[in-house]
């Protein structure tokens, strides 16, 4: 079997396991606690704090653990916008549908449940937000935007530098889903200029169940996790000490060796994408041709079922994935490749392969030699 799917989750960085491990057992205290069992679990908690601002280049103050990505997401749009709200009145969000999830579901709840007023954000055909549409949709009700760094389902890379500076002159806060990105893209929030980040740990060879959540100083939330002051007061509950350590070490190696990373991955990418398109009839690439993830490649096939697909592909060793919504017997098809503009006989045929430290090229080549009979069997099938 092989694995083709490390933008859904990553296996685990042994020397991330290795760091993790004497906080199960040895150094078991709370880190709320007075005495020296307390003391050195807080310790450790510091440390991976002060070890994910580095990366990050912020102060460790700034930065949040949270349970997962799609946690910090929720932290980030309703913390915010309520506090937005409550201190100067605001109630427009702008986000996009090309988002995760766990941001869009978050600020669709806040329109519906919180009575804030929300506004999709245009994208164009490779899935990027554009500065204009943007500055178009600004206006003095805006309490925040959020836009995500990469995308999970077409890879592209959203210029959030620009984006960030058109929220910042527009008093507006601005937001950034870093969950897909982090594995290979610079986190820096100096550079990138926004006001919240979100991370997740088992994108990038960390534990499942821990992220963080960057929150520049000065910025307001609302915490969703009430209870005990842990988190700066805005997640309450004792913190997972050893997934919080793995966090911080997975998210340190992911930075220390990026170009490494990335050189591994990205020629073997394009040996796909240039395959797949040049010798499997009606296939396009999704998302931006360059400005996309170096490991992450995404296609739509014409009348193909992407999920019929995906099961051909299990059945030959290969797992692979259509996006982050489709599941099996689910006819919609993604919300992310629609709104590229794709028809729905385009559409429903959507197929994601994403590599990573472990790929090898004889992994590439006999996917290469299987995917074209098989998108053929798809496609047979789908007419009958
Ligand atoms: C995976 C992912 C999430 C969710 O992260 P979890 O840690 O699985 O909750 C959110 N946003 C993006 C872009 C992702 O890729």
């Amino acid at each position: 079997m092989i694995y083709l799917d490390y933008a859904a989750t990553t296996p685990m960085d042994q020397r991330v396991l290795d760091a993790m491990f004497p906080y199960f057992r040895e150094t078991y205290g709370n880190p709320s606690s007075i005495h020296r069992f307390g003391q050195k679990a807080e310790t450790a908690v510091e440390a991976a704090r002060e070890k994910v601002a580095k990366v990050l280049h912020c102060r460790p103050d700034e930065i949040i653990f949270t349970s997962c990505g799609s946690e910090s997401d929720n932290l980030a749009l309703r913390g915010a916008a309520i506090a937005r709200r409550n201190i100067s009145g605001e109630k427009w969000i702008l986000t996009a549908k090309t988002e995760h999830d766990a941001v869009k579901k978050t600020a669709e709840q806040l329109e519906k449940e919180y009575g804030f007023l929300l506004e999709w954000l245009d994208v164009d055909q490779y899935g990027s937000v554009t500065p204009e549409s943007l500055s178009k949709a600004v206006c003095n009700e805006t309490a925040l935007a959020s836009v995500m760094l990469a995308n999970n389902e077409i890879g592209t890379i959203n210029s959030i530098r620009e984006l960030a500076q058109i929220a910042r002159a527009n008093h507006i806060l601005f937001h950034t889903d870093a969950v897909q990105a982090a594995a290979y893209l610079d986190v820096n929030v100096d550079t990138l200029g926004v006001d919240l980040l979100s991370l997740g740990g088992h994108k990038f060879y960390g534990p499942k169940g821990v992220g963080a959540l960057y929150v520049r100083k000065g910025t307001k939330l609302v915490p969703h996790m009430t209870g005990g002051g842990q988190e700066n007061s805005l997640r309450a509950g004792t913190q997972n000490v050893p997934y919080i350590v793995g966090f911080a070490e997975a998210l340190y190696l992911a930075a220390e060796e990026r170009e490494m990373r990335t050189n591994h991955v990205r020629p073997l990418r394009d040996q796909i994408i240039g395959h797949v398109l040049e010798g499997i009839p009606d296939s396009q690439l999704t998302g931006h041709p360059e400005n996309r993830l170096p490991n992450h490649a995404s296609f739509v096939f014409k009348d193909v079922d992407g999920n019929f697909l995906l099961q051909l592909l299990d059945s030959a060793g290969f797992a692979c994935s259509s996006g982050s919504a489709c599941k099996t017997g689910n006819p919609e098809p993604s919300e992310v490749v629609t709104s590229l503009g794709y028809s729905r006989d385009w559409a429903l045929g959507s197929l994601r392969v994403t590599l990573g430290v472990d790929s090898t090229p004889g992994h590439v080549d006999s996917f290469l030699k299987t995917l074209p009979d098989l998108v053929e069997k798809a496609r047979n099938l789908n007419h009958t």
